[in-house]
């Protein structure tokens, strides 16, 4: 039994706010069975208002309309700095761990205020106001948290697009958001290469009428297409004022939309709103990774993507903490890059993926053990599902089984952090490969193949959350009946995640995988059905079917099978045209790993096993026109891979 001390909690605050609770279980099931006490007294304490909220949550499962502090107004920049600076401005806000080892930069709560507030004030004077939306494409470095943090300041929404997207890719995402101003760098730099994200922009918004500027950072400084639309964002901010009166802004404004990779037609501009997105960035942050004033948080994830927004900018600069920006690749100049870091950074939290982890496995021990990674306490893990020997490598290789492992699951939907083995007891037990433990105030429910919800334990099935919690999207940007088909229709009442689940028989949860046709690519998530379009717009392409299939390290790989026209033969000229199709339209992490181009019928169920090699069991061929096919794509399999 656990022992009402200080210790019960992670966050000691919790034992004071709560009295009542004297255990981890009693405080969950206080946040489930009094949920808006729990949230509202939470809010009060934690974050910053102009005027306090009337009403905690007004949701409604049914209808998917959900509204958080209700009548409350704050701003979300003055939380994440102000607050700080006003308290110490010499406290480092953002360490830029950049490409070359050893070149980091820190940046003060003090100067990120005055960086935030000329950006501020630049957009202003291009006639960014509350509401506009802004794209952000950039890789992190402290101007692209000072961008976001600026479109904060006044009210306007970021879009931030991963900046290893193609031209056409950002151009769809602008058009979507009918953004005003887009905030680029000249170039990016990562892994020792250069990335040309100016020259990306210009081919991008020829095709996007609503942006009327692109702001330009100097990252290389070397010369780069120009055009008529660029400013200069450096000069620009020299001859702004490092002050910027923070918009008031109401809890439910929207703060950003993040684009996901949406497994069926266009990319989702998945919308979050302001102070119940914070609230839950915030207390995830310190409660899952037991981060506290002083800490230095190392969160590996890009900014393009929910876990930067999350865990890199909005969770940590909350609650006033170091947060890292890192520019480089797990591998550069060589596989210790992160574990040098750590050393020479002395990170306290460590935040990657899955198959960074496998990757760095396969490297081998050596690079882990020359340096001293005494600095780290807890070790995560977002993406995937994590397989037990990376679990296994990253609890005893890196942190010599002395950090609190948590394998971490969640969405860009939900916000932040929703199953993890931690807030728990210290101490408590943590299983490998496995999320566990839900969050305070999340409750999740697995339901059965005809949509009963399955009691007790010992059950799979799909994961669905059965109550409101402050973090959750509100809507899919101009799409709102997507957003209901999406999430809040397959199962009546309940939030839907796409992803299956098993509840073991002592409770804890555990993620099979998503329930849709996407492949996730070292934590890249593609549609097969973008990759299919992507193919089917190069003229030699008659019909195609992407399956993912195991990767060692990327987790998933891409298998293409591709049916010409007549006339086009299966050379490396017509495959290598093929793969710069998908570059051009996609990504470069979205190129097949393996093209098959034959002649059949496509028929899903056994590509996917040919492609993972499990051919014993095919089950029914008999309906193919020609089954004799099968033999032969299984053959071509073993030669390709
Ligand atoms: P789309 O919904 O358009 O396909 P996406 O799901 O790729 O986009 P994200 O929100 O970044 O975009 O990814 C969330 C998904 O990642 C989860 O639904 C789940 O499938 C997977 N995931 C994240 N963390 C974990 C984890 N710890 N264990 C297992 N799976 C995870
Ligand atoms: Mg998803």
């Amino acid at each position: 039994m656990d022992s009402p001390t200080a210790s019960v909690f992670s966050l000691p605050e919790l034992k004071d706010v709560f009295p009542g609770c004297s255990s981890y279980e009693e405080l969950y099931n206080f946040s489930i069975n009094e949920t808006d006490l729990f949230w509202g007294t939470l809010a009060k304490l934690r974050l910053r208002w102009n005027r306090n909220f009337e009403k905690v949550s007004d949701c409604d499962m049914e209808t998917g309309l959900f509204r958080w502090f209700v009548g409350g107004q704050l701003n979300v920049s003055v939380n994440c700095v102000d607050r700080h600076k006003e308290k110490d401005a010499s406290r480092v806000a953002l360490i830029w761990e950049k490409d070359e080892p050893g070149q980091e930069e820190r940046v003060t709560y003090g100067e990120l205020y005055t960086m935030m507030n000329q950006i501020a004030n630049v957009l202003k004077s291009h006639g960014v106001e509350k509401g506009d939306r802004v794209a952000i494409y950039m890789p992190a470095c402290p101007l692209a948290v000072a961008s976001m943090l600026a479109c904060a300041r006044i009210g306007a929404v970021h879009s931030v697009v991963f900046a290893g997207f193609s031209a056409e890719a950002l151009a769809s995402r602008i058009v979507d958001a009918e953004a005003k101003v887009v905030i680029t760098a000249d170039q990016g730099v990562r892994g020792g290469k250069l990335i040309e994200l100016k020259k990306t922009v210009v081919a991008a918004v020829a095709n996007c009428p609503s942006v009327t500027a692109v702001l330009v950072a100097k990252r290389t400084g070397n010369p780069v297409v120009s055009s008529s639309l660029d400013v200069d964002l450096d000069e620009a901010m020299i001859k702004e004022s490092g002050e910027c009166e923070p918009a008031v802004l109401d809890s439910e404004d929207l703060l950003f939309m993040l684009y996901t990779s949406g497994s069926t037609g266009n990319p989702k501009g998945v919308a979050h709103s302001q102070a119940g997105y914070l609230l839950y960035a915030s207390l995830t942050h310190k409660l899952v990774f037991d981060c506290n004033e002083g800490d230095i948080f190392g969160c590996v994830a890009d900014i393009g993507w929910i876990t930067g927004h999350s865990y890199v900018v909005y969770g940590p600069l909350a609650n006033g903490v170091t947060t890292l920006l890192f520019e480089s690749t797990p591998t550069y100049p060589d596989p210790g890059r992160y574990w040098e870091t750590v050393q020479r950074l002395k990170v306290n939290q460590l935040y990657t993926a899955p198959t960074a982890i496998r990757l760095l496995l396969k490297h081998g021990n050596e690079h882990v053990e020359k340096y001293d990674l005494t600095s780290l306490r807890t070790l995560g893990s977002v993406g995937e599902p994590i397989n037990v020997e990376a679990w296994h490598w990253y609890n005893k290789v890196v942190g010599k089984e002395k950090c609190v492992v948590v394998d971490t699951w969640w969405q860009t939907e939900t916000g932040g952090i929703c199953i993890s083995p931690r807030p728990s007891a210290p101490g408590s037990e943590i299983r490998p490969g496995m999320p566990m433990r839900p969050m305070y105030g999340i409750w999740p429910t697995i339901l059965g193949e005809k949509g009963e919800e399955l009691e007790g334990n010992n059950v799979t099935g799909a994961l669905c959350l059965k109550k409101p919690w402050p973090g959750m999207a509100r809507t899919i940007y101009g799409a709102h009946g997507r957003f209901l088909d999406t999430y809040y229709r397959p199962y009546r009442g309940l939030y839907f995640t796409g992803d299956g689940a098993i509840r073991h028989s002592d409770g804890y949860y555990q993620i099979t995988g998503r329930m849709d046709d996407v492949i996730n690519v070292s934590g890249h998530r593609l549609g097969t059905a973008e990759v299919e379009n992507a193919l089917g717009q190069h003229p030699s392409v008659a019909e195609s079917a992407v399956v993912g299939y195991p990767h060692d390290i990327k987790g998933e790989g891409i298998y293409a099978y591709v049916i010409l026209k007549d006339g086009y033969s299966a050379d490396a000229k017509t495959e290598s045209e093929l793969r710069a199709t998908v570059r051009q339209k996609i990504a470069g992490y979205a190129l097949p790993d393996v093209i098959q181009t034959r002649s059949g019928k496509i028929m899903r169920r056994i590509l996917r096993k040919v492609a993972a090699d499990q051919t014993e069991d095919l089950g029914d061929i008999s309906t193919l026109a020609d089954p004799s096919v099968v033999e032969d794509l299984i053959v071509h399999h073993r030669i390709l891979v």
